[in-house]
């Protein structure tokens, strides 16, 4: 009998709930543990107070006397609550969050001791952060980096740590993380789309990107994920025959939460309440055992920080449920897996929402323009965007029947397409007096209405527009929802510049009223951009044809997909705005390509070690009780056995044939990966992809074929019908 598997369901079988309690209501628990705005009037003094808010707003630097008054406070404050250390808590390359963690203790001459903390120490630390991923930035031997204080996200206490959310760059200047790129893109998009909103309202100072991210993920029973070495290191199933039942009757979906499920989610929304963590909605997703949480959207940064916190404290506070929160974008095949969808918009200062309609015509020409420059972004950019979410545990997921294709695409509803057509035939220069009452009261007009009842959601779009906001929806699970949120952001603020200019030029040049020259620069928008909308099915064959006639990209898998990040056209793009350099987008490129080759190689070696050490093992064994039978079965019967072990002896042959293939392919796969690794870098990646990664499948269906006649008794790993249905 397989020891481990059996251990591990009798230990799941003898599982009982851990209760939570609700003490308090959740809006007494928010954000208890943040140093916000309310704790920073309690404990600054006002100077400190204003100087802390106008970096927030203004980026204006905080000078050295105030930063010791805000260390001071931010200690007082935290070890108020039972904190004993800080972390600079930053946001490196390897897409998770890291954290060093310091004693506000210190000794004095050796007897005394006391809590110190000062300004030095939350403005900027050193920490000996040289094996993050730098992609050649920085040198081992000079490692030298630094983390530096973003205060626009709160400072914040997790168990028993201050947690000070920073930056991580090289001395030198180079982003080192994925949090400076995303400040440097919402600033390019406040300049921007701040320049274009004074059109319509001279008093406009600021505008932020909004993001509301919804994460799935799947939540298995930790010793069952733990018996299973596949589960262990790479975070999904390489191998298993898919359960008799699975997602076909859809009876998980939006069904009442299971009671485990249920107890674990109370405690996490409790955790994110005490650390500012808006979180509003959960509910059972398709597949068995997959979930979903969403918070109320925040301002984009401290959006991207809680996604990232959130994933971290999954992880913590299911241990103590026993569970594992699978993150990956497609743990098991034949049902779904997991995305991020991230729904993303820009608001002003004011909070009103530029891509919600307003009240008045000249509103609703702002929310166009804000729309349709969109658009035109995405369908100028729709490359990056694509490689903004590119992984190896993405490639899975995008185009699996489930989840976007690798075609990047548009979706805006039949209504609102109306009025891009109509706008489409707005004159060109000036417009006569009637041609504009039309358009005011007839077309833009009726936005609102149109919107109220922009119901007809595509869920096969990658990219959405549903009634205040885009939706992207191709993002994985796993992605730090930085990577997708610094492209968009960084895309748009490059389109609304180019608009302006342009729309500026009509102004200046041809005479024409302001919103002359915006209907004539969105007309040709539209007309540019239309390749990109797309209202069909987006999961069907025929898209993937048409897309191909329309010139749109579909790259399937990441090595293709990432090449566009050291385009010259995406070099220009970032250094023009401002959001990277050349040598930043290098190291990127390089990390991520590296990335996708190692996991590769992680899974590769991970299949080879579970179907040569643990699945042709048991076939021999069970092959040999075959065997065993059938000669017994011959010394009783004499000749009269080759009729009666008949089916024995077909299954000892099968038996064989597959222990063969896998063998074979096993020696195939690994002489591949050795070719592989002879190279670095784009070739390196591209041969895992094209002739290592093509084994996974082959030696997993032998594997799932024995899985299918091997006793039950003796399998070793851990079945699909246990992973997915135990709870
Ligand atoms: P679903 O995609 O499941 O149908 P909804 O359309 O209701 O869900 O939207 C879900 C998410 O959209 C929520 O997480 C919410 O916070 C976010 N959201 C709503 N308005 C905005 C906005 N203006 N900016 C960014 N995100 C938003
Ligand atoms: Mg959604």
């Amino acid at each position: 009998m397989s020891t481990i598997r059996f251990a591990a369901l009798q230990e799941t079988l003898n599982r009982s709930t851990i209760k939570v309690v609700e003490n308090e209501k959740r809006s007494v628990l928010f954000g208890k543990n943040v140093f916000n705005k309310y704790a920073m009037q309690q404990y600054l003094t006002r100077a400190a107070y204003e100087s802390v808010m106008n970096a927030i707003d203004k980026g204006t630097k905080i000078d050295r006397k105030i930063a010791d008054q805000v260390a001071v406070s931010m200690k007082d404050w935290a070890i108020s609550k039972g904190a004993t250390h800080y972390t600079h808590w930053f946001q490196p390359l390897t897409g998770a969050t890291a954290e060093k963690h310091d004693a506000f203790f210190e000794s004095i001459n050796g007897s005394l001791a006391m809590e110190k903390f000062d300004g030095e120490q939350l403005v900027q630390q050193e920490p000996d952060a040289s094996s993050f991923p730098n992609g050649g930035i920085r040198n081992t031997f000079e490692a030298r980096g630094f983390t530096a204080w973003d205060p626009t996200s709160p400072a914040f206490i997790y168990e028993t740590t201050l947690c000070i959310p920073t930056i991580f760059v090289a001395y030198t200047g180079e982003a080192l993380d994925n949090k400076t790129p995303l400040l440097r893109a919402l600033q390019a998009v406040d300049t921007h789309a701040t320049a274009i909103c004074k059109y319509f309202d001279k008093n406009a100072s600021k505008v932020y990107a909004t993001l509301g991210w919804e994460q799935e993920y799947f939540l298995i029973d930790d010793a069952l994920a733990l018996s299973r070495p596949d589960i262990l290191l790479t975070g999904r199933t390489l191998l298993g025959h898919s359960s008799a039942k699975g997602q076909q009757l859809d009876d998980h979906y939006f069904g009442s939460i299971p009671a485990r499920a249920m107890n674990f989610m109370q405690d996490l929304e409790q955790e994110c309440m005490l650390l500012g963590i808006p979180l509003k909605t959960r509910h059972n997703e398709v597949a068995p055992n997959q979930f979903e949480l969403a918070p109320i959207y925040e301002e984009a940064n401290l959006a991207v920080d809680h996604n990232s916190l959130l994933m971290d404290v999954m992880q913590k506070v299911s241990r103590r449920h026993r569970f594992k929160v699978l993150f990956h974008e497609k743990p098991f095949a034949g049902i779904n897996g997991s995305g991020k969808h991230n729904n993303w918009s820009l608001s002003t200062d004011d909070g009103v929402n530029l891509l919600s309609p307003g009240k008045t015509p000249m509103k609703n020409l702002q929310f166009l323009t804000f729309f349709i420059n969109t658009i035109k972004a995405v369908y100028e950019y729709e490359e990056l965007l694509r490689a903004s979410i590119a992984s190896e545990s993405n490639d899975q997921r995008l185009g699996a029947n489930e989840a976007p294709s690798a075609i990047i695409s548009v979706f805006i509803g039949s209504q609102l397409s109306q009025v891009l057509d109509e706008l489409e035939n707005v004159t060109k220069g000036k417009l006569s007096p009637q041609e504009k009452t039309d358009l005011k009261l007839n077309i833009i007009g009726k936005i609102p209405e149109i919107l109220l009842d922009n119901t007809d959601k595509n869920r096969t779009s990658p990219f959405a527009f549903t009634g205040n906001k885009f939706e992207f929806r191709a993002v994985g699970s796993w992605t730090n929802c930085a990577k997708p949120m610094t492209v968009l952001n960084t895309i748009v603020a490059k389109q609304l510049k180019e608009f302006k200019k342009e729309v500026d030029s009509l102004i200046d040049a041809k005479n024409l009223k302001k919103d002359e020259a915006i209907f004539n620069v969105l007309r040709e928008y539209i007309k540019e951009s239309k390749k990109i909308r797309f209202e069909g099915d987006g999961y069907s064959e025929s898209w993937e044809k048409e897309a191909k006639k329309r010139g749109l990209s579909n790259h399937k898998t990441t090595p293709e997909a990432l090449k566009v990040k050291i385009s010259k056209k995406t070099i220009d793009l970032f250094e023009e705005m401002e959001v990277m350099n050349k040598i930043e987008l290098e190291a990127r490129f390089e990390i991520d390509i590296e990335e996708y080759t190692k996991r590769l190689q992680i899974e590769s070696r991970v299949l080879g070690d579970i179907a040569r050490n643990h699945i042709i093992p048991t076939a021999i064994i069970y092959q040999n009780t075959l065997l065993e039978n059938t000669r017994n079965l011959k010394e009783i019967f004499g000749e009269e056995y080759k009729n009666i072990a008949k089916e024995q002896i077909e299954l000892i042959m099968i038996i064989s044939n597959h222990i063969t293939e896998i063998n074979s392919l096993s020696v195939k796969m690994i002489d591949e990966r050795r070719k592989a690794n002879k190279h670095t870098a784009l070739k390196s990646a591209e041969m895992y992809c094209n002739n290592v990664k093509p084994f996974f499948e082959q030696i997993r269906y032998h594997c799932d074929k024995l899985e299918t006649m091997v006793d039950d008794n003796l399998w070793p790993l851990t079945k699909y019908r246990e992973l997915l249905f135990t709870r």
